[in-house]
């Protein structure tokens, strides 16, 4: 399983301080006391929204901190609360204290809210301490302090779009290719957790995460190896993409092997969205390459080292991904 992990700080806002004040009304010699409450501070919420698949955000900001309440003011008049901050997060993250290892809230449900740390309650003012012996309190509270936390964000992260091929089809290489090359598009490193996963983001924000599928064809379904691990976790992907050589392959031949290595481990999977892909077309010559577009019209053809294509392909796999998946196998 792969895991998307960040730490991140919150903190709430203290409360606004108590006022100490006296009325002051003309004709009235001496006013009692006015003074009135602290504003609460803001809170650190978090909900979930699965319209976010990823804890990418999180990466480039790490601090949250919530406003505090205002003083109260004169003539009972309260402080303002100080805004919350609210963050969203992907349905599925687990949310732990980072220090103690605790879960705080495990977010499994789509709108799913919870207060984490909770702003401090504003102090009272001089109006809240007159009693029948004390008509005029110079006393008034302080706000209580806001709370810190340090937490763990956890979200095991799907893969969306599952690549599949033989060795030096150039996975790795579209993988590196759409998740680092281009400034519209996020450098996510997993190190050494999961090399070989990435999340692809487009210009306008949406994003899918792909994974490299090392080893299928090594007797993959017999559950040999590393690719057994990797085949169980695509069989939730919503696309797969078959990657060909175009250069060294026959076209034919290869996908057909592919497709039934890909049957024996779960027959399920012909349900699965297949994007077809002829790679390295920048070392196939012109004449070699107009016949073979003419043969499969239905594959597309990319370079994962030039980039060419790859803007159209990454378009289809956002479909894909958007919407229900079908029987593409054909
Ligand atoms: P993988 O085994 O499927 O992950 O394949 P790699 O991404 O490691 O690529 C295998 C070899 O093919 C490497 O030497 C790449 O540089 C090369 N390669 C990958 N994609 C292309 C391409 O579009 N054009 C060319 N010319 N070479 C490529
Ligand atoms: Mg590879």
């Amino acid at each position: 399983m792969f895991i998307d992990y960040v730490e991140i700080d919150v903190a709430s806002g203290a409360g606004g301080p108590g006022r100490i004040s006296f009325r002051r009304e003309k004709h009235i010699a001496k006013g009692g006391p006015d003074g009135g409450s602290g504003g609460r501070g803001g809170s650190v919420w978090v909900v979930a929204d699965e319209n976010i698949g990823t804890l990418l955000d999180f990466r480039y900001h790490r601090h949250y901190k919530a406003l505090p309440g205002e003083p109260g003011g004169g003539a009972l008049k309260s402080g303002r609360t100080g805004e919350d901050v609210i963050l969203r997060a992907p349905v599925g993250t687990v949310i732990k204290n980072k220090e103690t290892g605790e879960t705080i809230i495990d977010l499994n449900e789509h709108l799913q809210e919870f207060e984490i740390v909770a702003g401090g309650r504003g102090g009272k003012g001089n109006d809240h301490f007159k009693s029948a012996t004390n008509q005029a309190p110079r006393q008034a509270e302080d706000g209580r302090p806001g709370q810190k936390l340090k937490l763990s964000l956890e979200l095991r992260l799907l893969a969306d779009v599952g690549l599949v091929g033989y060795p030096n089809a150039g996975k790795s290489t579209l993988l590196s290719h759409v998740t680092a090359a281009k400034p519209k598009i996020a450098d996510y490193p997993f190190t050494t957790l999961v090399p070989n996963l990435g999340i692809v983001k487009l210009a306008d924000y949406r994003t899918f995460v792909m994974a490299d599928i090392p080893g299928i064809i090594e007797g993959a379904s017999q559950g040999k190896g590393l690719g057994f691990q990797f085949l169980r976790h695509i069989q939730r992907t919503a696309a797969l993409l078959f990657m060909i050589d175009g250069y060294e392959s026959d076209v034919d031949e290869t996908f057909e092997k592919l497709r039934s290595e890909l049957e024996k481990f779960d027959s399920e999977m012909v349900n699965r969205k297949i994007i077809k892909v002829i790679n390295k077309i920048d070392i196939i010559d012109d004449e070699d390459l107009k016949a073979l577009r003419a043969k499969h019209p239905d594959f597309l053809f990319i370079s994962a080292v030039t980039g060419a294509g790859l803007e159209e392909l990454l378009r289809k796999l956002i479909s894909c991904v958007e919407n229900e998946p079908e029987n593409e196998w054909s």
